[in-house]
């Protein structure tokens, strides 16, 4: 038997003739470019997160520049975040000509740590971004208290985090503006590319409407600068299609973590997920932590198991941010992170032989 890192095949299996029929509609209506199946899925997701707004755009990483833009970030602001992220997290700082500034996270749930933010708030700084990693919310009413005591904006990469919940609330509900991805592996995946920002603020709402379709107010009247971020029709309607199991799913997910932890929390050395007892991981990554890492990660290969890196590489060490002059041991959570980090394989459509043959392979 073989546990792959993800099967997109089984969970396809299992919503094949909706999403067909699905596909067909939108063929059938030729609505190719936004339209009547986005702006849909657009009201589904709004009201799942508990929002007013929800603006579909063509990936995560264009939901994060224009969610940035159309909250004023700018050539020379510097925005505040964390080292271990997927890189399009600071993309989006650097596409509107802003910088990172990191802080380190946390070594428990090697998330962003709020008692570092305060001190690296300078002038400069208009936001903070903060990353609800591997599905874990950030702690939200610290940052947002930090952020109005500096006046800043809060955006939140919830790339990982559909579903999850912080006091009781669905992430999309806890800060003014949070964006979404919709890339083929993330939680609630299309089949193609996608994203989204929701908010309840009606301008920003606006400006990103805006902001996605060439800057165009009405149709070839031009306000700003724009971009063609516009979704296609055929991921509304995937993604119409499967938010109606996604609860169902963020709930098998927790199940299996469960399962995981209960499974390996008596091994020497091995840290599992530490979970803060008032959120709900939406696990997008089940994320364990060991000093023997590779050696466990080729182990597990043989073995026919597949595991992840999220990420291997802090974002301060990449040749891409050479510019910012950082250097190893900056940011020394982040970078014990990259080196001890293994994802183990997590989709909701796990069989029980599969989760105990991860378990008992490194057991
Ligand atoms: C996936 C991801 C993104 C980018 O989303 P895309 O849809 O791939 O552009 C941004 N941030 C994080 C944390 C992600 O995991």
């Amino acid at each position: 038997m073989k546990v792959p890192f993800l099967d997109l095949k089984a969970q396809h299996k299992g919503i094949k003739d909706e999403v067909e029929r699905s596909l067909q509609e939108v063929m059938a209506n030729t609505a190719f470019a936004s339209g009547p199946f986005v702006q849909k899925f657009e009201d589904e997701f709004a009201r799942f997160c508990g929002v007013k707004y929800c603006i579909a755009v063509n990936s995560g990483t264009s939901a994060l520049h224009v969610a940035l833009l159309a909250q004023g970030i700018q050539p020379g602001d510097e925005v505040i975040t964390v080292p271990n992220t997927f890189i399009a997290t600071t993309w989006a700082i650097t596409y509107c000509g802003a910088k990172p500034v990191f802080v380190d996270v946390d070594p428990y749930t090697w998330l962003m740590n709020p008692d570092l933010i305060e001190q690296a708030i300078t002038p400069k700084i208009k936001a903070i971004l903060p990353v609800h990693l591997y599905g874990q919310p950030v702690e939200m009413d610290r940052i947002n208290g930090i952020a109005k005591k500096h006046g800043l904006i809060v955006i939140e990469d919830a790339a990982q985090a559909h579903a999850a919940t912080y006091k009781g609330k669905r992430v999309g509900n806890l800060g003014n503006t949070t964006c979404f991805s919709f890339y083929p592996g993330k939680n609630l995946g299309a089949y193609g590319e996608g994203g989204a920002v929701v908010t309840d603020d009606e301008n920003i709402a606006g400006r990103i409407r805006i902001l996605r379709d060439h800057g165009q107010s009405k149709k070839y009247c031009h306000d700003f600068v724009g971009y063609n971020y516009r979704m296609d029709g055929f991921q509304g309607a995937v993604l119409s299609v499967k938010l109606k199991y996604l609860q169902e799913w963020t709930d098998k997910r927790n199940d299996i973590a469960r399962r995981y932890s209960e499974g390996l929390k008596d091994i020497d050395g091995l840290q599992v997920p530490y979970i803060r007892d008032d959120i709900v991981s939406a696990f997008h990554l089940y994320v364990i932590h060991t000093p023997k890492r590779d050696e466990l990660m080729t182990y597990l290969q043989e073995n026919g198991i597949a595991a992840g890196l999220h990420y291997p590489i802090p974002i301060h060490l990449q040749k891409a941010y050479k510019h910012l002059n950082q250097k190893k041991g900056d940011f020394p959570f982040a970078e014990k992170n990259a080196v001890q980090c293994l994802s183990l394989p997590m989709y909701a459509d796990m069989t029980d032989e599969q989760i105990e043959m991860v378990i008992d392979s490194i057991g």
